[in-house]
């Protein structure tokens, strides 16, 4: 690391916001600065829709900071440079030294130049030809070819200084988490839910996750393997709240009094019920969850009338209209996939119908959960509720 490398993360859709700007960019800048913490002490502040992150120490570990940037929602491209003085001599020198690598391997490069600072003599232009007429000086190899160069170098003109930097690489995108609301997401151990919360995280959603475990039925290795699951999406989160939920009497008490072709449908409206009186003392506005249309029986279009009409609050499931190997590949992106398919049973594998109903009526499942005392069931589930915290 060349010691004043520092990184310069763009905004995204954050500068769209009009009047609720300055709040997206608090947030942002917080968010960024909390993320960055683990790999040393960074100076994070924005000027100009443009997060600055300086390392202070020299002891700041710049890769994982580079991959921690990257997987802050709200940001869209991340670019690693050098600031220097705001002239062409001081920038043509920043970019022969902190470049050299880049022009060592390339044969052809441009220069392309952005002015933040609207008062500055020459414009980008200009800027542009004078810094690449001197590195083409420099680098007798390299050819100027401003269509398709192998190395573009990037120079932009700010307030104090000018910074160099070859191209910037995609950051996660959406916006802060925090901005979004706050809402509580139903994280199984399956290949979906992570991928579903990771979705909505990304349009600012400030998470909390619940899971339902049926001890003895799953194990130990089960719950593990969720909070392993959430533990991969603080990277993006930052710290979640897991509420663990258990659903043993619950299931219990469906395969003693409700018809087969029903279990799945009435755990899972029992699932909407918990995670809402979870979601109600938590001030969270929305339930999450990872169903796809048609995925599987409980998911067909009648059967997700049956699970929202218990809802009272919107049910996000911002899965609804993808295929599974799209969801297969966002998991590998996101870094869930590998936990993911470790095999331990969730409470959804327990006591499955061998026909489950595809076209349930609303009416009488709603007459098959009357002989459960929903009630009870509910306030002695909650009752065993705990929780924990999960961080980065
Ligand atoms: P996933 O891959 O997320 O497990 P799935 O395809 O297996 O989903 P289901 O098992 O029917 O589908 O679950 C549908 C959704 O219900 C899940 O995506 C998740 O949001 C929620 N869910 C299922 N089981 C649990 C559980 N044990 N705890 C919390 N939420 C659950
Ligand atoms: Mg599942």
């Amino acid at each position: 690391m060349r010691q004043n490398e520092m990184f310069l993360l763009k905004l995204g859709e954050v500068v769209l916001k009009g009047q609720n700007r300055r709040s997206f960019e608090d947030r942002l800048v917080a968010n960024t600065a909390r993320r960055l913490r683990s790999c040393g002490s960074f100076q994070v502040y924005i000027r100009q829709s443009t997060i600055y992150a300086e390392p202070t120490t020299e002891t700041c570990d710049m890769e994982a900071a580079y991959a921690a940037a990257r997987q802050v929602f709200g940001v869209v491209s991340v670019a690693r440079a050098v600031p220097c003085e705001k002239t062409v001599e001081s920038i043509v020198e920043t970019a022969k030294n902190y470049l050299a690598g880049d022009f060592a391997s390339a044969k052809s490069f441009k220069v392309e130049s952005k002015r933040a600072d609207k008062n500055y003599p020459m414009n980008s232009i200009q800027v542009s030809q004078a810094v690449g007429g001197e590195l083409a000086e420099a680098f007798p190899h390299v050819t100027v070819d401003v269509h398709d160069p192998d190395l573009t170098v990037h120079v932009e003109i700010r307030e104090k200084y000018a910074y160099v930097h070859a191209p910037a690489v995609p950051g996660a995108g959406g916006l802060p988490v925090g901005m979004g609301g706050h809402a509580i997401s139903l994280l199984s151990g399956g290949l979906d839910s992570p991928v579903s919360s990771w979705m909505m995280a990304r349009r600012g959603v400030e998470l909390e996750m619940v899971h339902f475990v049926s001890p003895p039925y799953t194990s130990q290795q089960a719950q593990d393997k969720v909070l392993e699951l959430a533990r991969l999406l603080t990277r993006y989160c930052g710290r979640l709240r897991v509420h663990i939920v258990p659903f043993t009497e619950i299931q219990e008490e469906i395969r003693k009094n409700c018809p087969e072709e029903y279990f799945t449908l009435i755990m899972r409206r029992f699932m909407m019920r918990l995670a809402q009186a979870i979601a109600k003392r938590a001030g969270a506005k929305a339930l999450i969850t990872g169903e796809s249309l048609g995925q599987v029986a409980s998911q067909t279009m009648m059967a997700l009338a049956v699970t929202d009409d218990v809802a009272e609050m919107p049910v996000l499931r911002p899965l609804i209209g993808m295929d599974k190997v799209e969801i297969i590949r966002m998991s590998r992106e996101i870094g869930t996939y590998d936990t993911s398919i470790l095999p331990y049973e969730d409470c959804c594998t327990v006591f499955t119908p061998r026909h489950p109903a595809t076209r349930p009526k609303v009416e009488d499942v709603r007459a098959a959960e009357a002989k459960l005392d929903v009630e009870g069931l509910m306030a002695r589930s909650l009752e065993g509720e705990e929780w924990v915290w999960v961080k980065p």
